[in-house]
């Protein structure tokens, strides 16, 4: 894949060389359990709550409020039915919006079929919550606002701020899923003021496999895995110490190096948004025109569809993604594009390039020059073709 134009990192990142080298030892020199109490254990225990702080350090939290899971959607998990159970007793409803990923939407529909209640608020046409209905839909039942930070689809960042703000007035616990900004935007969680804030390791050059929940001091939480006195009883298992230095390393790396990645990031995606907006008509930008993630870009090509793009893409050797669910196969259009009220037909015909760490101009200037000859054949083909509009 030497020539690969990779602009999906946002499905996920390639491994850091540098986080890659990292994990080696802990495969097979240094891979003591944990638990046990000799001194090859010992360095493998080392090596983990040398991670922990470096995650911790990263967030602004304490080494002990962070607690290393399997991946983001474990997190995610873990704090929407961890709280929710350990709650019930004071109430039995949560709250959280329609463009969540699915480790969060899920959760709560699962929720919904052991006895809580769940409202998913409404966002505008940018993505951003609709913090009057958020309000709204508060009750003397609610235990949990669950609000992602920014989404992955379209970048728009949140007020979590905010929504924290309107949480502690109600004696709310709330939880973010920032899989898509740590290691991208600061990520504070005293500054946010949030309760639980879920992170994976390989959407921010980390390995897959590992993530983590930050758990305030004091928050009243379920475990999901029981077994093991792991990760101080909260999440039992053997714990996945390659993953775990990989993931320490990865927020080193963020710490040192985000500042400036961002404002490359940046620059890329205007350079994109404009080659793409000059060089094509009808073309729709999604989601907030500021509040927005650097590296992201979605845009809504009418007349044509998403996934034949992508495959005229993929042909030229640039990896990007589309609206719908693509990874299930499935032809549903996006659920956050069609809660920002974008039609099933022009969600279709939705792009989404995410940049990262390895992403260059000429890499950008690629995609202007083949985009528009891909979208005129397809739009001559389309049985959505401009003429048949009105079908
Ligand atoms: C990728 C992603 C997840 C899931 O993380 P995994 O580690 O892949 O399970 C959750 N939330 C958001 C916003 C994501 O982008």
């Amino acid at each position: 894949m030497g020539n690969l134009i990779y602009l999906d990192h946002n499905a996920t990142t390639p491994t850091d060389p540098r986080v890659v080298d990292a994990m080696l030892p802990y495969f097979n020199i240094l891979y003591g359990n944990p638990s046990s109490i000799y001194s090859l254990a010992g360095e493998a225990a080392k090596a983990k709550e040398a991670a922990r702080e470096s995650v911790a350090k990263l967030l602004n939290a304490k080494p002990q409020e962070i607690v290393f899971t399997g991946c983001g959607t474990e997190a995610d998990n873990f704090a929407v039915k961890g709280v929710a159970f350990a709650n019930r007793a004071k109430g039995n409803h949560v709250i959280t919006s329609k463009i969540e990923h699915h480790a969060v939407l899920n959760a709560c529909k699962w929720l919904e079929k052991q006895g809580f209640d769940v409202s998913y608020i409404s966002v505008d046409k940018y993505g951003g919550l609709d913090l009057d209905e958020l309000k709204g839909s508060i009750t003397d039942k609610t235990v949990l606002i669950t609000i992602m930070h920014a989404n992955n689809e379209v970048g728009t960042i949140e007020p979590i701020k905010e929504i924290t703000g309107i949480a502690k007035d109600n004696g709310i616990y709330m939880h973010t899923d920032a899989v898509q900004t740590v290691g991208k935007i600061p990520v504070d969680v005293n500054e946010l003021g949030v309760d639980l804030l879920s992170l994976s390791g390989h959407k921010f050059y980390g390995p897959k496999g590992v993530g983590a929940l930050f758990i305030r001091k004091g928050t009243k939480i379920d475990s999901l895995l029981h077994g093991g006195h792991h990760e101080g009883l909260r999440r039992a298992g053997t714990e996945n110490v390659p993953g775990i230095v990989g993931l320490g390393v990865a927020c080193e790396l963020a710490m040192e190096e985000r500042e400036e990645e961002e404002k490359k990031l940046e620059a890329l995606r205007d350079r994109l948004e404009e080659g793409i907006t000059r060089s094509i008509d009808d073309v729709i930008v999604n989601g907030h025109p500021k509040m927005r993630l650097s590296g992201t870009l979605n845009i809504c090509i009418k007349y044509v569809e998403g996934e034949s793009m992508l495959l005229q893409l993929d042909h030229e050797g640039i990896a990007a993604s589309s609206g719908s669910a693509c990874t299930s196969g499935s032809l549903e259009p996006s659920h956050v594009l069609r809660a920002m009220g974008i039609s099933p037909i022009l969600a279709h015909g939705s792009l989404r390039f995410s940049m990262g760490r390895g992403n260059t101009a000429r890499d950008i200037d690629k995609v202007i020059e083949v985009l528009p000859p891909i979208v005129s054949r397809l739009r001559e083909m389309s049985p959505f073709g401009k003429d048949k509009e009105k079908n």
